[in-house]
């Protein structure tokens, strides 16, 4: 078995959509980023790479590169599902939290897990997915962007 982590954060941004685990969520703010800037599928893509030993999403996926240009981020999880496969490993669980004031992220909870479930195609039941505030304090707080983390454990095939 192996173990993963993922972190990450994309700032509000005006005039554009707000994707969450690949659910688009109604929002008056969306996030800033080279892709879609799905800040909880960034997460879990780094996880994984994590538990490969594979890097990270920059890596695979730079930000200079014109063809992740507004991407679907389910795209690179696809892609990173890919490699888990390729290395012969499978999703044991994967646990992750989405650190925002704002949206309230539960009405979205159960659609963002089945959509998760669907992308990486395993069981619903293997997904986690928890949501918390920052009381207010600091930059999520003041409802400047969302941060995701994610911790997802392998096993070979
Ligand atoms: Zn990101």
């Amino acid at each position: 078995m192996r173990i993963g982590n993922g972190f990450d954060v994309h700032k509000f941004t005006k005039n554009r959509e707000l994707f969450l685990g690949g659910i688009k969520i109604p929002y008056e703010l969306g996030l800033e980023g080279h892709s879609d800037a799905d800040v909880l599928l960034h997460a879990i893509c780094d996880a994984i790479l994590g538990a490969i030993g594979l890097g990270d999403i920059g890596l695979h996926f730079p930000d200079n590169d014109l063809s992740y240009k507004n991407i679907a981020s389910k795209e690179l999880l696809k892609k990173t599902n890919k490699m888990l496969k390729d290395k012969s490993y499978k999703i044991c669980n994967i646990d992750a939290t989405i650190i925002a004031e704002k949206p309230k992220i539960s009405p979205y909870r159960d659609k963002i897990k089945q959509n998760i479930a669907n992308i990486l195609n395993i069981d619903f039941e293997k997904i986690n997915i928890k949501a918390t505030t920052t009381e207010q304090l600091g930059f999520i707080g003041r409802k400047q962007g969302i941060a995701a983390m994610c911790v997802v454990l392998i096993d070979n095939i």
